[in-house]
């Protein structure tokens, strides 16, 4: 059941353009506020909340087991008022980092696992290094004291890549967790053209 809940649905905006994947639990709170409704991927019909909890799930389907009744899962539901597209610029964070960098240490290029993975400034911030796209990469726990507070010319370290800011699309994360009834509203040329805002 939970992880039925945490599974991606495909959200669109009132165009039906795509703009990120939610969780089905998320998914079902628009739906049930009224903010989203469910697009069947067959015939692209739209379901109010009403209309999707009087569906009953198809055999072989996943469902959500709720106190009264088994509730189908949405893998897609359209925004009803919200009609933007998400900035194309990728946000700076923890997380796109480790994207960007694969999991890998910029330095040895072992992947430990994100436990043992840290932000290195490659310019130190003691040096006047700011966290920024270009002087922040994924560093290993050994790597990283080895560097400490130095640049990698001062420490004798190379970097296997340099830091840029990553040009994919939002959106392109989705491609890892895409489902079967997606590719007919994401396709592989929206994957690739770049997002006018
Ligand atoms: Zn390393």
């Amino acid at each position: 059941m939970t992880r039925i809940l945490e599974q991606p649905t495909l959200v669109l905006n009132r165009n039906w353009q795509p703009v990120h994947a939610a969780t089905v639990a998320r998914a079902l709170v628009l739906l049930w506020n009224q903010s989203a409704r469910v697009v069947d991927p067959d015939d692209y019909q739209t379901y109010t909340w009403e209309d999707w909890a009087k569906l009953r799930p198809l055999a072989g389907e996943p469902f959500i087991q709720a106190v009264t009744m088994r509730l189908r899962v949405p893998e897609v539901v359209t925004l009803t008022e919200y009609d933007r597209l998400p900035s194309a610029v990728v946000t700076f964070n923890r997380r796109n980092i480790f994207k960007r960098d694969r999991f890998t240490c910029q330095y040895c290029g072992i992947q430990p696992g994100s436990e043992q993975l840290t932000l290195d400034h490659v310019k130190p911030r003691a040096q006047g290094g700011e966290s920024r796209w270009d002087n922040c990469v994924l560093a290993c726990l050994e790597c990283n004291s080895r560097k400490a507070d130095r640049t990698p010319e001062q420490a004798g370290m190379r970097l296997k890549h340099k830091p840029v800011r990553p040009k994919w699309n939002p959106l392109y994360a989705l491609r890892d967790v895409r489902i079967e009834s997606w590719s007919k509203f994401v396709s592989e040329a929206y994957w690739n053209v770049a997002l006018e805002v």
